[in-house]
């Protein structure tokens, strides 16, 4: 859906690019650190539904192979496998399917079949339901399954584990292994640093986990994966991949709301947005007595103070989903953000030694608001590549591009190419953005143009003195502030540690980025990270709130911010979400 803020102005002649020349920072381990070793096979970095899927099919494939004695390990920065784990969600089961055809006699964890959907419009006070034929039909979900992702990868964990996978939960993974061009694993983060980078009582060592196969599945924004790409350059002549951001909230309802809206799916466009930004919303019956609300608002619109929890928070006041709400109480909180890019869009997948999969490689449907599926599909996909490449005994680029092979001829491809126009379509304005979208539909994807251009989220913010965003007055009903949703989010850091949000110039923030953008990232950021007090000379950084959304290190207009992992076991603590 997409959606525009009153009075603004559009248009791409106002990107521009600013990298900041200070030194980058990547990673928070100590040098001159003796580490211990690990050598595996495969390493698959992070737990989500495109690494366990990967991991699943490639144990079951080097099985059938007689390749029984290859080792596959999965790490994971949560303390517990599914705490960094966030979506809506409504899943299209053709993934899960290919994992598992038996996936609902397994007990995969479903919490209701879609029973009916629509879409609504919204004005400041009224609402218009479009339903049946006059459903966006990119927003249609009969067949599919409300799911909760974080409940999915926990029973992905539980199957993975079953079949004898090592899966190591509280590893983050903080430093790339590189023999030229070569990927040969990753090393984790250290622990036990201080805040002045000493050694505490505490200190562990980060470990060297060696692999012929390093598969990168962060999610989206993958702090290795990001600069990977950048030194391999692995999205040259691609579009720059673009984000939206994504807060959820899940609600305790009272009993005849929750059975109303029980197994009902409806997204929302218009209010709080209505000129030039792309965003939407969700409101999903998750159970009897509770609802998943979530707002996703793309990352390129201009103004400065662009706040994603605020516009959450004027959207749950509409006097629609207010009703909803009313009686009701909020139980959990999250943020992410989506990769919304598209087919071309997409890094390359592989290398020597390496591939990328689920959101940290792009997939994922911004039209429909799902990647889950495509996520286990690109996951089966490079697990096929690597049986091969570890039957062949050559796990080079060229080997693994089999992965690319793979995919070109995949229904991940199929769907992807026939959306491949549409999120860049919106650049130009929520009119011109539909009527594309309605010759995409015609044309298979195609559109105006065979290829629309991209542009960095970054680029296109506007300057201070045309920001408008208004915030809402917080209460404890509908309008809860950052800070209660950070408890809500149960997000939490060792406090002693280096903050893991590091600013390479920070003369920047204080001088050109003040003047002129007011210093987005107090607006930006969903978790109050980042604070200005008055007359204050620096920023404030609470990073033990951060839920990990990656939104600081995308839309900071001197792309001044750079996300790194924090000591294993900090961030949120998602559970059922
Ligand atoms: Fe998200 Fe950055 Fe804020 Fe953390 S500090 S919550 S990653 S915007």
């Amino acid at each position: 859906m997409a959606f525009q803020v009153p009075g603004r102005t559009r248009g791409l002649a106002h990107c521009r690019e600013t990298a900041v020349t200070a030194a980058r920072p990547t990673s928070l381990n100590l040098a001159d650190v003796e580490r211990e070793e690990l050598p595996v096979d495969v390493l698959l970095v992070g737990a989500g539904p495109a690494s366990l899927a990967c991991a699943l099919h490639l144990n079951k494939l080097l099985a059938e192979k007689g390749l029984d004695d290859k080792t596959v390990l999965v790490i994971d920065k949560a303390e517990e496998i599914g705490h960094h784990t966030l979506s809506g969600a409504v899943m299209d089961p053709m993934g899960i399917a290919k994992l598992f055809p038996d996936w609902r006699e397994r007990g995969f964890p479903i919490e209701a079949e879609v029973e009916d959907d629509w879409a609504e419009w919204f004005s400041a006070q009224g609402s218009r339901a479009m339903r049946g034929i006059f459903t966006p039909p990119q927003l249609k979900n009969h067949g599919n399954v409300i799911v909760s992702l974080n409940k999915v990868v926990r029973w992905m964990a539980e199957q993975a584990e079953a079949a004898g996978i090592e899966i190591y939960a509280g590893f983050p993974a903080a430093e790339v292994i590189y023999d030229g061009e070569r990927v040969k694993g990753v090393v984790t983060r250290d622990s036990g640093v201080g805040k002045d980078r000493s050694r505490k009582s505490n200190f562990e060592p980060g470990m060297r986990i060696e692999a012929d196969v390093t598969v990168f599945a962060e999610g989206p924004r993958g702090s290795l994966a990001k600069n990977l790409i950048k030194k391999l350059d692995l999205d040259a002549g691609k579009n720059p991949q673009t984000y939206g951001t994504g807060i959820k909230e899940i609600w305790e309802v009272p009993e005849a709301v929750g059975k109303e809206m029980f197994g009902k799916v409806f997204h929302t466009g218009g209010y709080p947005l209505g000129g030039d930004a792309y965003g939407g919303s969700w409101v999903y019956g998750i159970a009897p007595d509770k609802l998943s609300l979530g707002f996703v608002i793309g990352l390129d619109q201009r103004d400065a103070k662009l706040d994603p929890h605020a516009l959450f928070v004027q959207w749950k006041q509409h006097p629609r989903i207010a009703k909803l709400l009313e009686g009701g109480k909020p139980i959990r909180y999250g943020a992410k953000v989506v990769p919304e890019g598209g087919y071309f869009a997409m890094p390359r997948l592989q290398g020597d030694g390496f591939c990328l999969v689920g959101d940290t490689a792009g997939f994922l449907n911004a039209a429909t608001l799902k990647g889950i599926h495509l996520a286990i599909q690109s996951g089966m996909l490079a697990a096929e590549a690597i049986a091969e490449a570890l039957v062949a005994g050559d796990t080079s680029g060229a080997k693994l591009a089999r992965y690319t092979e793979l995919f070109e001829a995949s229904a991940a491809k199929r769907e992807l190419w026939s959306y491949r126009n549409y999120r860049q379509a919106f650049d130009g304005g929520l009119v011109r953005g539909i009527l594309d979208f309605g010759l995409q539909k015609l044309t298979g994807g195609r559109g105006l143009v065979a290829r629309r251009k991209g542009h960095t989220d970054h680029s296109t913010t506007g300057k201070l003195s045309e920001a408008r965003m208004q915030k809402p007055a917080f209460d404890d009903r509908l309008a809860l502030d950052k800070l209660t949703d950070v408890y809500l989010a149960g997000a939490i850091h060792e406090e002693d540690q280096p903050a893991h949000l590091l600013i390479p110039d920070p003369s920047i923030c204080v001088t050109r980025c003040t003047e002129e953008y007011g210093n987005p990232c107090q607006h930006f950021c969903p978790a109050a990270v980042y604070e200005w007090p008055e007359g204050a000379k620096k920023v404030v950084i609470n990073a033990s709130n951060c839920v990990h959304c990656k939104t600081c290190d995308i839309a900071d207009p001197y792309e001044n911010i750079e996300w790194v992992v924090p000591e294993g076991g900090g961030g949120p603590k998602y559970v059922d979400m």
